[in-house]
């Protein structure tokens, strides 16, 4: 289609899943491999619903990784720009929604491929061709990727390409929370567009709730749209000059992982043919009444990227 490219960018891993729900990684009578990754998802994402998209990162030259390079691939995204790394393995993670609703998180990555992503390696060609370059690492402080980020956000910025972020908090991986809100709020302040989840936006403001006197203490003058989202309860939108919120969409939601990437993923698609939408609030709405149906979508079947919709799965759940 004609439509302009986002580039996503950070990890692609393979994400190890209980085969019974509700069980602590201890506890689990063996596991499913689900591909994930949240860059990776809203790349899939964007692409599942008619946009153009590239996936950058690095993979392990092993089984895993070009497993997840023919997932990219048969998914219609770009994958130009993946790397394989000869010495170290595709990242892998061992999740599980455990019965007392805590997520449980355990990572292969000392280090894995993904890390060993170097400045050198990136396609800037790539990535100065995109209409917006949107960045979900969880690696923000290990090197060698982290100058790769930064390196591919800084020239992505200067070739005006829109910057897209979502902080994608794992507090387990980090040293310290307040390491974590440091380093966050760097990549924010280059930031055009900001996705973040409730429980992100109290970590950050270290505020027990979510109002929009939270919400705008984190604004910068760069900024051209915050959203938070709500899981079931829809979304939070904030413009320089507009704010509100959208009502979510009633589903039986099954699995809630990748909501928040299909979320962005159907924002970005939108916004990447038509930036007015960021000054327009009546058309902003629509879009992220799009957005939350593409998440609600999204928890109603298990994984990631199986449930991610089509426009017409979005057609059907809008027209319900
Ligand atoms: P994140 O992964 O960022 O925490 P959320 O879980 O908030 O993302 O989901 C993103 C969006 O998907 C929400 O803003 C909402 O519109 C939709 N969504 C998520 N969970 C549900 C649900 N249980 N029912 C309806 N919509 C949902």
């Amino acid at each position: 289609s004609g439509s302009g490219l986002i580039v996503s960018f950070g990890e692609m891993l393979i994400d190890f899943v209980p085969t019974v729900s509700g069980v602590s990684l201890a506890e689990a009578p063996g596991f499913l491999k689900a591909p994930g990754g949240a860059p990776a998802n809203v790349a899939i994402a964007v692409s599942r619903l008619g946009g153009r998209a590239a996936f950058v990162g690095k993979l392990g030259d092993d089984e895993f990784g070009r497993m997840l390079e023919g997932i990219v691939k048969e998914n219609g995204v770009d994958a130009s720009g993946i790397r394989f790394d000869q010495g170290a393995r595709t990242a892998l993670a061992f999740v599980t929604l455990r019965a007392d609703g805590e997520r449980e998180f355990m990572f292969y990555r000392n280090p894995s491929a993904d890390m060993l992503l170097k400045p050198e390696e990136l396609d800037l060609d790539l990535i100065r061709s995109a209409k917006i370059f949107h960045y979900g690492s969880i690696s923000l402080i290990v090197e060698p990727c982290r100058s790769a980020h930064i390196k591919a956000m800084d020239e992505a910025k200067k070739a005006g390409v829109l910057l897209s972020y979502d902080p994608n908090l794992r507090l387990p991986l980090w040293p310290s929370a307040n390491e974590a809100r440091e380093q966050i709020k760097s990549i924010w302040n280059k930031a055009d567009i900001i996705k973040v989840s409730d429980e992100e936006l109290k970590f950050l403001t270290q505020k027990d709730k979510v109002d929009d006197e939270n919400a705008m203490s984190l604004w910068h003058d760069g900024l051209k749209l915050l959203l938070v989202t709500l899981g079931e309860q829809g979304c939070r939108y904030y413009t320089k000059n507009f704010r509100g919120c959208v009502d979510p969409f009633k589903v039986k939601a099954v699995d809630t992982t990748g909501a928040g990437d299909s979320f962005v993923g159907a924002l970005l698609s939108k916004i990447v043919d038509d930036q007015s939408v960021l000054q327009d609030e009546k058309k902003l709405r629509d879009i992220l009444r799009f957005a939350n149906a593409c998440g609600a979508i999204t928890t109603t079947k298990k994984g990631a990227i199986p449930a991610l919709p089509t426009e017409a799965d979005v057609a059907a759940l809008i027209k319900a």
